[in-house]
């Protein structure tokens, strides 16, 4: 699938499913990292992660395209077009569009490696857990002000 099947996927949709024409552009973009796709407010376009469709298949994306063009329409007609908004979730419901995307299994898969790195405070003693590493020459314990000392690091898994 490239973007002109993307545009026409796009077309279709908004006509099928909201009933009006989708006039701007829609397309790919890889830069795309942790949302299925966003809605341009200054040119009314339409970006979609591409990683969606590789990953998770052809009904993602079309759950994606649809909560996008939730967002286009509304906007254009000057209406909620907000995550927060009532015209925006009533539009969602209507069309069946998903209110978030779903995880890429590429996220997930890095959100189950993450690291916990542990340190215990040399003076009290308290351990504490870290997703980063800190500076333990800058950052002390948080109860006693002691020097904080590195202990080891975890993987979840
Ligand atoms: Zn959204
Ligand atoms: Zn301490």
């Amino acid at each position: 699938m490239d973007d002109k099947d993307l545009q026409y996927l796009v077309e279709k949709i908004s006509l099928y499913e909201f009933g009006k024409h989708f006039q701007h552009t829609a397309m790919f973009n890889s830069r795309l990292r942790t949302t299925g796709g966003r809605y341009l407010l200054q040119s009314h376009n339409i970006e979609i992660n591409k990683k969606y469709l590789d990953q998770l298949g052809e009904e993602e994306l079309v759950g994606i395209i649809k909560h996008e063009l939730c967002h286009y329409h509304l906007h254009i007609e000057g209406k909620g077009y907000q995550h927060r908004d009532r015209d925006f979730r009533e539009l969602l419901t209507k069309v069946k569009a998903p209110r978030f995307c779903s995880m890429l299994p590429e996220r997930k898969e890095q959100k189950r490696l993450q690291k916990t790195i542990i340190y215990r405070c040399t003076n009290c003693q308290l351990v504490y857990h870290r997703k980063r590493s800190i500076n333990t020459e800058k950052y002390v314990c948080g109860k006693c002000r002691g020097k904080l000392k590195f202990v080891k690091e975890l993987t979840n898994r």
